[in-house]
């Protein structure tokens, strides 16, 4: 078989949706897989929707979700130009080819596209007028998700529009044709569109590429029914990044919209994506977006970082809220980031999380005061200041004992110290690990924030 090439090619008109993205992830996986080139192709015909504008949003999103191109925009290529607004003469080149075939004729301005077969007129309804039919030849699409898909155009169609643009149907072809595409990956929406483009290539005297119509994005079931629009929550690519979720997350999300490996991994590298990805194994049936497994997937990636990278990422997030600058001290802050990492699912909630490692003037969560500022809660932090304070060697396991023998002592469990101490350092009742968090703390933090604590609370 020769050399797989496939293409992603978006009409660059708004804000990159999920759909988009997973166009052009299934496209590039398979490139990947089988050592073939992943071309990315610009239609941008529609001169008054293309906007610069989304065209760099859509690059920079590739980018982010680590989706390279090997031809196309800004690295070139032997294909190219990659922009179908600089192709118009190869557009003229292959109308030729069909004008000299017979394949073609001019009505009210525009050049359509003549089916071949016996013609006939007939009362369409759609149209509410009498119009010319052809008896064309069913096309038969061996589609590697859909299977055999049969289908008949009966109308011949615009390819050049009064206006002298060439139609998308024409371009489409004429590019895939004359970029050597193999294979067609592209939402179920094309497949009517599929049937044209077939009878365009076999008009062409060339073998049309393979195809596989993927799947519509369904609304998540609790934001409504139907197919996922631009405005729904989790739509956007662009929504991902500011949320600073990791890109290697919301790649393997996306890959599981109408794929899943045989056993069900969910957490998967894109290394693994890429080799266990097999078109086959898409589903035929609607791909319903799951906000809750976009969440847990990210989370398990946030877990999986290397702290040097979790790091990165966090000390971002939490230099945005000013909470760390330059003078914060790296080792305190890797230390508090450890903790952070086995608890939060995002780095867009890491900041209200994490805020009292950094800043005595934390937030204070009124359901937990509630819940815990409740019969002798100060005199518990007024009988562990001075023995934590006395406290020489600053460890966990210390500070443990510290709690242990002071409930010995009063005969209470050592729970009647935990969430008070913990609200006082923080201002809520969870967060990370308990004496690991006292730990990192560190004894003066806590034991000025306990101090203070008491001076508030016994006027
Ligand atoms: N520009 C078309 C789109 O954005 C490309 C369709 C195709 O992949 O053939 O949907």
């Amino acid at each position: 078989m020769s050399k797989v090439r496939v293409r992603f090619a978006p009409s660059p008109t708004g804000s990159t949706h999920i759909g988009t993205a997973r166009t052009a992830l299934y496209n590039w996986l398979y490139a990947r897989k089988t050592g073939g080139s992943f071309v990315l192709r610009i239609e941008d015909t529609d001169k008054e929707r293309n906007t610069e504008a989304a065209l760099q949003e859509l690059l920079d999103g590739l980018r982010w979700l680590g989706l390279d191109w090997d031809e196309g925009p800004e690295v070139g290529g032997d294909y190219g130009p990659y922009f179908q607004s600089q192709r118009g003469d190869i557009y003229q080149d292959y109308l030729k080819k069909l004008k000299d075939a017979g394949r073609t004729y001019e009505k009210d301005g525009a050049i359509f596209f003549k089916l071949e077969g016996e013609r006939f007129t007939e009362y369409d309804d759609y149209h509410k007028a009498e119009v010319e039919k052809v008896e064309s030849q069913p096309v038969v699409i061996e589609d590697l998700i859909r299977g055999k898909v049969t289908r008949r155009e009966e109308r011949d169609f615009v390819i050049v529009r009064s206006n002298g643009d060439p139609s998308f149907h024409f371009v489409n072809v004429v590019d895939d044709i004359a970029m050597g595409i193999t294979h067609v990956l592209r939402g179920e929406d094309h497949l009517p569109n599929t049937s044209k483009h077939v009878e365009l290539f076999n008009a062409f005297g060339i073998t049309p590429p393979i195809y596989a119509h993927m799947p519509m994005i369904l609304k998540d079931p609790k934001l409504g029914k139907g197919k996922m629009s631009k405005r729904d929550k989790g739509a956007l690519i662009e929504e991902y990044k500011q949320r600073d979720f990791l890109p290697e997350a919301v790649t393997n999300f996306v890959a599981l919209l109408g794929w899943s490996t045989k056993d069900n991994q969910e957490v998967l590298s894109i290394d693994e994506l890429t080799e266990r990805f097999e078109i086959k194994d898409i589903q035929k049936g609607g791909a319903r977006f799951d906000e809750k497994k976009m969440s847990h997937i990210n989370f398990e990636h946030m877990k999986r970082l290397p702290i040097e990278k979790y790091s990165e990422a966090a000390t971002s997030a939490l230099r945005k809220e000013s909470l760390v600058d330059d003078s914060t001290d790296q080792e305190y802050l890797q230390a508090a980031l450890r903790l952070c990492q086995e608890k939060i699912d995002s780095f867009e909630n890491l900041p209200s999380f994490a805020a009292f490692f950094f800043s005595d003037a934390f937030a204070i969560n009124e359901k937990a005061q509630k819940k815990v500022m409740k019969g002798e809660a100060v005199l518990r932090i007024q009988e562990i200041t001075p023995p934590l304070k006395s406290l020489e060697e600053w460890t966990a396991e210390k500070i443990e004992a510290i709690f242990l023998s002071l409930a010995e002592e009063k005969e209470l469990k050592p729970f009647a110290w935990f969430p008070v101490v913990r609200f006082a350092l923080s201002g809520t009742n969870s967060g990370p690990d308990f004496l690991p968090m006292l730990e990192v703390l560190g004894k003066e933090r806590v034991v000025s924030r306990l101090n203070t604590f008491i001076e508030t609370h016994s006027a």
